[in-house]
């Protein structure tokens, strides 16, 4: 922890309850086991925390990226104890704020390393818009309602839906590629209010229809899911409560020649899906550069299968390939059948990469871009380390 010396104050990293959805991801980032938690909080440990910010940029929420400066720190017991974070406290001495405005400048430098992408972490398209995080969080969350909810599969044992959310006056300002929280009512066994599950925005910054202050996620029912279940129940007019937006890494780039290679499974499709109809609504009929593999288990059980097939080509060239319908086949094996449309991709400096949906597809992929990169002479984990210091390279996988 920064500004350990003799009667210094000390800058201490913690995470927001508010805000944190418990993904546990900084605790299997964090190299040195500074992070743990219990039923209630995830805690950042004072006596490990070396402030090395590798659990900055892996955070979903925002919610890891807090920090005090304390003349003693907050112990592991406190921490546990909280519902919101406490405000920063006033030291009061001139010692005190010359200290501070040292450990502001070098935790500024710190985060600013974590964000920018050093050593080959997550990073936003330099042309993306700036995002709204937090805006709405589990103390004060939105109140949305349901305009709409739809199947989108017709697969009985696969039940996807399009549900579209009315935030009517609130401001609610979303990117393509961000996420939201959806709070689930009633407790847990511990009789605690639920935690709000992520679910990523699948319609464009203007509103799911242009103009309105909508927004609409692709939502498939999992067996005993508990919000899941919620939302796909959800009947028109019904409110919930929803906190975000979230994700400031997984945007379009706002560059109107950047070419997308979108790569997803199932309802991985989401952010695709906003996109899509982002650059439909601004560069219309022109050449959208856009690039899509979509791996489903078949037509039936592929969101949007309808509307996908309405998108111009020139728009979307676009992969449908299926895992349990005719020969099976999955999105790395249609890459690489594609190989010369992917290296020809790969090798222009206007290409991002987007992988969204199935934790599982990821090494296949890899291998797929590895065995395309190496025949052009590029090896892959050099062009992806390049390609993702560009901020050109998005994975998000669940
Ligand atoms: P799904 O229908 O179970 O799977 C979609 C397709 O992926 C199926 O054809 C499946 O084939 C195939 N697949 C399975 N293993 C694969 C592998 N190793 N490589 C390539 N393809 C593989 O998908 P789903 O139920 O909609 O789930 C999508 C996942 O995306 C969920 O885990 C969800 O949490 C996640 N998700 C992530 C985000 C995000 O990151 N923001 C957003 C939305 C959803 P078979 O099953 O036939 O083998």
């Amino acid at each position: 922890m920064p500004g350990n010396g003799m009667n210094m104050p000390l800058k201490q990293h913690l995470i927001d309850p508010e805000i944190c959805i418990r993904c546990y991801t900084c605790e299997m980032t964090c190299p040195i086991g500074a992070i743990e938690h219990d039923d209630t909080n995830v805690v950042v440990n004072p006596d490990i925390c070396n402030s090395c910010m590798d659990c900055i940029p892996v955070c979903p929420t925002g919610s890891i990226d807090e920090w005090r400066v304390v003349a003693k720190p907050y112990s592991l017991e406190d921490q546990y104890g909280w519902e919101e974070l406490p405000d920063q406290e006033d030291l009061g001495t001139d010692e005190a704020s010359t200290g501070l405005e040292a450990l502001d400048a070098e935790m500024a430098a710190l985060l600013a390393e974590a964000h920018q992408g050093a050593g080959g972490k997550a990073r936003a398209p330099a042309s993306a818009a700036k995002p709204a995080i937090n805006t709405y969080t589990i103390g004060k969350p939105a109140v949305a309602r349901v305009q709409g909810n739809y199947r989108l599969t017709d697969d009985p044992g696969h039940d996807v839906r399009h549900i579209i959310l009315d935030l009517e006056g609130l401001p609610f300002a979303v990117l393509e590629g961000q996420s939201i929280g959806v709070i689930p009512p009633g407790t847990d066994a511990q009789g605690r209010p639920h935690l709000p599950r992520l679910y990523s925005i699948s319609s464009p910054r203007d509103g799911e229809r242009a103009q309105y202050n909508n927004l609409s996620l692709t939502v498939k029912r999992e067996e005993n899911g508990l919000c899941s279940n919620y939302i796909c129940d959800l009947e028109k007019g019904a409110e919930l409560r929803i906190t975000g937006p979230f994700g400031a890494t997984f945007l379009l780039p706002g560059d109107p020649e950047a070419r997308l290679l979108m790569i997803c499974t199932g309802t991985g499709a989401a952010p695709m899906r906003a996109f899509t109809m982002r650059r439909q609504r601004t560069v219309g009929g022109k050449s959208g550069g856009m690039t899509m593999f979509f791996g489903a288990r078949a037509p039936e059980s592929l969101p949007y299968f309808g509307p996908l097939s309405k998108v111009p080509r020139e728009l979307l060239d676009q992969h449908l390939v299926y895992s349990r319908h005719g020969k099976k086949e999955y999105v790395q094996d249609r890459i690489l059948a594609e190989r010369a449309k992917v290296a020809d991709l790969l090798v222009d400096p206007k290409t991002h990469i987007y992988i969204c949906g199935l934790r599982g597809m990821e090494a296949g992929v890899e291998q797929a871009l590895t065995d395309i990169a190496g025949s052009i002479g590029q090896p892959w984990t050099g062009l992806r380390d390049t390609m993702r210091e560009a901020g050109r390279y998005h994975v998000e996988t669940y």
